[in-house]
């Protein structure tokens, strides 16, 4: 579950979340659409506190957070409720596709190596990787590269994952399998919310589509509702720009 009430960022005099309340169930998908500048990544990079908001409550799995206030020890147990994928993988040079994997369960939940080992396998089967245990990020392709973030941000095994944009930076003929093993994660009920540009895989993957611009929610629905019939002026104006 992930609630977020009333939530406040700005960078100096610019408004960028300009009181966001949402609310994802556990084992909800939500894909999060808007023009660009709207705010959508910077409300995610609020959830893990990359970015400090400014006001506003944040819940996520068993964690509380108010802000601007809040311990080091709420940051911290916040933090641990999500994993993050973004648009650029982030996936550490000098390791293999599998150390990529395993580190935070060595490091973050002091597992032994042959457990980590264990887990990460699975994990890059699950990914279709198998085969790439061994391999280092640069002989990997885009779409290799992004599904070890994925496969690394499952292995904390976190309350939701946070996606932005996951397949903007691959060459078009990469993007359908990134997707498809979303896609294939999302048929677990994991709790997801993934802001995206891909409008058909938005209506695949998920359960309800959040239309922000100018650092508010404009509109929300399933996916049939808001590409469908959206009722919002300005969610109209969106999809017809990009369509
Ligand atoms: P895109 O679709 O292009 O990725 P977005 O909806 O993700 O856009 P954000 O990246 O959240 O938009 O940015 C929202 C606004 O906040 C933009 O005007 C951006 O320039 C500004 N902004 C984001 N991060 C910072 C920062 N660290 N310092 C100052 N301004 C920032
Ligand atoms: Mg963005």
């Amino acid at each position: 579950m992930i609630k977020v009430t009333n939530l406040r960022k700005q960078f100096n005099d610019l408004v960028v979340l300009d009181g966001i309340d949402i609310e994802v169930a556990q084992g909800e998908v939500v894909a999060i659409i808007g023009p660009s500048g709207s705010g959508k990544s910077t409300l995610l990079r609020c959830l893990n506190l990359l970015e400090s908001p400014d006001a506003g409550r944040i819940e996520i799995g068993q964690a509380t957070l108010d802000a601007p206030k809040y311990s080091r020890k709420q940051a911290h147990h916040l933090r641990q409720q999500t994993a993050m994928v973004f648009q650029n993988y982030n996936l550490f040079k000098n390791r293999t596709a599998l150390q990529n994997v395993t580190e935070s369960l060595i490091i973050t939940k002091k597992m032994k190596q042959s457990e980590a080992d264990k887990i990460g396998r699975a994990l890059l089967e699950q990914v279709g990787l198998a085969h790439k245990a061994d391999s280092y990020p640069i002989t990997l392709s885009g779409g290799q590269q992004q599904r070890v973030a994925i496969a690394r941000a499952l292995a904390v095994d976190p309350h939701a994952i946070l996606l932005d944009e996951p397949t903007s930076a691959l060459d078009p003929e990469l993007v359908a399998e990134v997707l498809q093993v979303i896609k294939a994660i999302a048929e677990k009920r994991t709790t997801m919310l993934i802001v995206t540009h891909e409008m058909a895989f938005a209506r695949q993957v998920a359960d309800r589509i959040i239309f922000m611009a100018d650092g508010k929610i404009v509109e929300q629905g399933t996916p049939d509702e808001l590409f469908d019939r959206p009722q919002n002026p300005r969610t109209q104006r969106f999809l017809q720009q990009i369509s």
